[in-house]
This record gives C-alpha cells, sequence and structure tokens, in this order.
C-alpha cells in the first residue's frame, strides 16, 4: 500500500525524487504544498509539472481525515470529533476568548489514553494509538480554519491537552512543534505552544535535552504524593520529588514557561493545608498555578469546589505569593472542557 507522502522526511523525498530522475528542489516545492498551502491532492501541486503530480500520486497518498461531528457550545467552544483513516475517533478544542484576543486549539496526541487518571473521560477509554504528526498538525490546521470562519482571527495559542499524554508519543509530538513552528511550515512562534504532561520525569529531561521551544504544562492536581497516587496512577513511578527536580531541570537548560494544572476537586484538594502544600512546589523554579474548575463526568465520583471555598484556597495561594489564575471551564455543556474528550 502507498505510504501518506507527508510522514516522508525531505531527505526520504529528495531519495525518491532522484530515484524517479526528478531534481531535488522539487522536494522543497512538495513541502511548501503539503505545510504551507495545506493541500490534500497532487493535483492541487500546480507548480509541478503534471509529469511528477501523476508520478507522486501513483506512488503516494494523502490519508484523509474526515469531520465527523461539530459541536458548539453556549460558551462559543467548538468541539470537533475527528474520523483518522483507520476509522478511530478523536477530538479537538476552538476555545477562544475574543475579549482577550486569543483563541486556542486543544489538540489530541493519541487515540484514548493508557494513563488512566482517575478524573478523566479519556483515562476509561485506554489508549488505542498514537497519532501519527499530520494527524496532530491536521487539527491545528482544522481549528485554525474555525477561528478564521467564525471569529475572522487566526489561532494564538495551541495545548496539547486533548486525548493522550504526547510525552508517550514523544517523537510525533516533537515532529508537529517542528512543523507548526517551521517558517516554512505554519510558522507559529514557540512561545504560543504549551505541551502539557501527566508528569514523565525522564521524559521531561529528554525534552529539554533535546532544546524543545515549547511551554510545559504538568497536570499536577494534587500536591502531595498520597492523594497524587489516588488519582493519577503514573505519580507511583513519578513521584513529586522526582518531576520537580525534572522540571527545575528543564526550566535551567530551556528557560521556557512551566505551568500547573490544578484541578479543583470538592473536598479532595481545595482545602487550605492543600493550598500551602502547592505553594511549598512553586519556589524552586518560576510557575504559573492555573487553578481550573472541574467538571463532572459520568461515571466518575468527583465533583467541582464550591466557589466559597475555592475562594478560600485562591486567596491561600495569593498569600503565600503563588501567581495563580483560576480558568473558568470551558465548552462543559458539549463535554469539551478539561478531562471529558471521550468521542462521545
Ligand atoms: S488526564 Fe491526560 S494523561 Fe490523564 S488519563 Fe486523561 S488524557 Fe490521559
Amino acid at each position: 500500500m502507498s505510504s501518506d507522502i507527508r510522514l516522508l522526511s525531505k531527505e526520504k523525498l529528495i531519495d525518491w525524487l532522484e530515484s524517479v530522475n526528478e531534481p531535488k528542489f522539487r522536494a522543497n516545492q512538495v513541502f511548501e504544498w503539503i505545510w504551507q498551502k495545506h493541500a490534500k491532492t497532487f493535483q492541487e501541486m500546480t507548480s509541478l509539472p503534471t509529469s511528477l503530480r501523476e508520478k507522486l500520486a501513483e506512488n503516494f497518498i494523502f490519508q484523509p481525515m474526515e469531520i465527523d461531528l461539530i459541536q458548539k457550545s453556549s460558551d462559543g467552544t467548538i468541539k470537533s470529533r475527528l474520523r483518522l483513516h483507520d476509522g478511530h475517533l478523536i477530538e479537538t478544542v476552538l476555545i477562544p476568548v475574543p475579549e482577550e484576543n486569543r483563541f486556542t486549539a486543544c489538540v489530541s496526541s493519541q487515540v484514548g489514553c493508557s494513563l488512566a487518571c482517575k478524573f478523566c473521560a479519556t483515562g476509561m477509554m485506554g489508549r488505542i494509538r498514537n497519532l501519527d504528526f499530520p494527524e496532530i498538525i491536521d487539527q491545528v490546521i482544522h481549528v485554525n480554519r474555525q477561528a478564521l470562519e467564525y471569529f475572522d482571527h487566526p489561532l494564538t495559542n495551541i495545548v496539547y491537552m486533548g486525548m493522550g499524554e504526547p510525552m508517550l508519543n514523544y517523537s510525533n509530538t516533537l515532529k508537529s512543534v517542528e512543523i507548526i513552528t517551521s517558517p516554512k511550515g505554519l510558522g507559529m512562534s514557540p512561545s504560543r505552544i504549551t505541551i502539557s504532561t501527566a508528569g514523565i520525569a525522564k521524559m521531561i529531561k529528554r525534552l529539554a535535552d533535546d532544546g524543545v521551544k515549547a511551554n510545559l504544562a504538568l497536570s499536577l492536581h494534587a500536591a502531595n504524593d498520597a492523594k497524587r497516587n489516588e488519582i493519577m496512577p503514573i505519580n507511583d513511578q513519578n513521584g513529586i520529588r522526582v518531576l520537580m527536580e525534572a522540571l527545575k531541570y528543564f526550566y535551567q537548560k530551556t528557560k521556557n514557561r512551566i505551568t500547573f494544572e490544578y484541578l479543583a476537586l470538592r473536598g479532595f484538594n481545595d482545602q487550605n493545608e492543600d493550598a500551602i502544600e502547592l505553594a511549598g512546589l512553586t519556589h524552586d523554579f518560576p510557575v504559573r498555578v492555573n487553578i481550573i474548575e472541574y467538571n463532572t463526568v459520568e461515571g466518575i465520583d468527583f465533583q467541582k469546589s464550591n466557589a466559597d471555598q475555592l475562594n478560600k484556597f485562591v486567596h491561600t495561594l495569593v498569600k503565600n505569593k503563588v501567581n495563580v489564575t483560576v480558568r473558568r471551564s470551558r465548552g462543559k455543556d458539549i463535554d469539551a472542557a478539561c478531562g471529558q474528550l471521550a468521542n462521545k
């Protein structure tokens, strides 16, 4: 079976061009059609001679990704369910904040997820497969089109916070970031991209060693190991101390921004002592804490914190000099909010 042209590196494409007696400079043109003009057929590549377009079409394909369902929330959030070439479904979300000129794509990196966090709908699905890097980039292109269509504004930010753990699909995650940020690709600034991880210490260090130019978010959700073990099985092998060391290493090497994501769960992690413990984790490197309102997921017992308790929690953090933001949940009426993505 022919392979997807977009999975080919430029070197491999040059090898192929030479094998069919075509000049190697055509590789740049093909790449421009794919990653800048987002061509979906070889016929569209009108700057190439017809004979080359025919050879390409005989040897390669574009694996299609189709829109399966679009849901629009009353708050403007748009969730898309996309069907991959093998029939699997993934979800991707446009989160518009027009008053701040912020239009964020929340993209998936895997079909399902193996990490089984107890509060997460995706975790209940298990992991089905990794996404190839073009499948990650296709989500960005799709959501960018939606942002232009509905808000007359291009995407400003990308977060790898949809379905899956990007660090367990490391090479495709990195390749997608490379193309999204390349001037020969989508040309977005790396400072607008955030990779979110449930916390795999050795991969955080690898990200630093590979000099990745993107921000990092740790889904922390609990500030001590006993509580974190209860809700995130990954913490068993990647305890908080080891994670903090890895993040410190990441910051020292890259100076990229680090965020802690913290879902406020009623009676579980929203008490004063939790805030004090959380504050204690914020002094070794600059970090911003995003407190996220929890959304109920069918079959999962957690509830969101009540407003009073959340205020007290945030007040304690502020008193302890923590840089904290409370993120109101977006898209919860269409199951598009954090932890709700499960192809419903
Ligand atoms: S929260 Fe993220 S890492 Fe945890 S199960 Fe859900 S998708 Fe996976």
